[in-house]
């Protein structure tokens, strides 16, 4: 056939005429394509609360008379402006984990410090909910990193087991060692998530149950961050889940005793 691809296009040259423009641009093209959804992602994802701020900063001009309108407008104002933050910080940190060059190399980091400060961080969380955060942890565990980074995982992963139990169903979270891997584990009683949604759940803005997820606030980029710090640590994180019996995520990170050669790969 009369078809020349260049950079991806076809061009028609009429019949008879055969011209091949072979290049491989497959890894660039992806990534391309990657960083176009993520655009287009993001720009979706903040339209709604933008598009919600503006229609209620119109209705509580509207409502100027009514001062107990005025005020449910105000207060679904807060509730839009928080999304956005949130969004907004997610967003950051995601690109700050992405572009970081955390591994190996940085100072050490006490695991133990970043536990009890993502529970700290998810005290009111809990307490709103009645739920008991069990927490067991193991002193001496330090891993190489960044304690802002490795404090956001675990708290957004304490964060989704509190968001995702009904009320008073405890939540467990735990710091060992095991086979020369640090290993922090969140266990909860919850919801729990199904076979086909596990591999998926990590992906950026990818939610289970829209409404039941939305409710809880969330923005869809939480396990995105957490597996980004974990692999940015050399590490994993990993997922079992059972629907209606409950998840249990794990971050496994080297220990910081453990060599790390220049390739990143433990000795
Ligand atoms: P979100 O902001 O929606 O919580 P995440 O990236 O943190 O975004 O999580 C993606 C989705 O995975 C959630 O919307 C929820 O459907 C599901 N999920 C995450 N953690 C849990 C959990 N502990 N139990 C049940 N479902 C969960």
């Amino acid at each position: 056939d009369a078809t020349i691809w260049v950079n991806s296009r076809a061009l028609h040259l009429g019949e008879g005429f055969v011209l091949l423009l072979v290049e491989d641009r497959t890894e660039s093209h992806n990534l391309e394509e990657t960083r176009r959804d993520f655009v287009a992602n993001i720009s979706h994802e903040l339209k709604t609360p933008i598009g919600a701020i503006s229609l209620l900063a119109e209705a509580v001009q509207s409502a100027a008379d009514d001062p107990k309108q005025v005020r449910k407008f105000a207060k679904s104002l807060e509730t839009e402006s928080l999304r956005l933050t949130q969004l907004v910080q997610d967003i950051i940190q995601l690109s700050r984990v992405q572009s970081a060059d955390v591994a190996g190399g940085t100072s050490e980091v006490d695991l133990q410090l970043v536990v009890a400060e993502a529970v700290d961080r998810n005290r009111v969380l809990a307490n709103k909910k009645k739920i008991q955060l069990k927490v067991s942890t193991t002193d001496g565990i330090r891993v190489f990193g960044d304690l802002e980074l490795l404090t956001t995982a675990a708290k957004n992963l304490i964060e989704n087991a509190i968001s995702y139990s009904d009320t008073e169903s405890p939540v467990s979270i735990s710091l060992r060692k095991k086979s020369g891997v640090a290993e922090i584990a969140i266990k909860d009683k919850g919801a729990g998530i199904a076979t086909d949604d596990l591999d998926r759940i990590f992906e950026r803005f990818y939610r289970v149950d829209q409404s039941r997820s939305r409710a809880t606030g969330g923005t869809g980029l939480g396990l995105s961050l957490v597996k980004n710090i974990a692999q940015k640590h050399l590490g994993e994180v990993q997922v079992k889940s059972k629907v209606g019996a409950g998840s249990t995520f794990t971050i496994r990170i080297p220990l910081a005793t453990a060599p790390i050669d220049a390739t990143g790969s433990k000795k």
